[in-house]
């Protein structure tokens, strides 16, 4: 089995042989589980490999606002 990287921007392992998507940055290659993932990568590479960034797990919503923040 070949060994499995991380896209960066959802944070999905990826398998680099089947990977559908890749892309150079800075002299590396990175590898997503979709073309839309490497669309993201391409616009903001910074965004997506600053340690801040948290991949948006799995494509999941955006947590619905609590309804106390909607007094703020
Ligand atoms: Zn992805």
């Amino acid at each position: 089995m070949a060994e499995m990287v991380k896209d960066v921007v959802c944070g999905m392992d990826v398998d680099p042989e089947s990977a559908p998507a890749q892309t150079e940055h800075e002299g590396k290659t990175y590898y997503f589980c979709a073309p839309g993932c490497k669309t993201d990568f391409d616009g903001n590479p910074q965004k997506y490999l600053s340690p801040d960034y948290v991949p948006d797990a799995m494509g999941e919503e955006q947590p619905a606002k609590r309804w106390w923040e909607f007094w703020k």
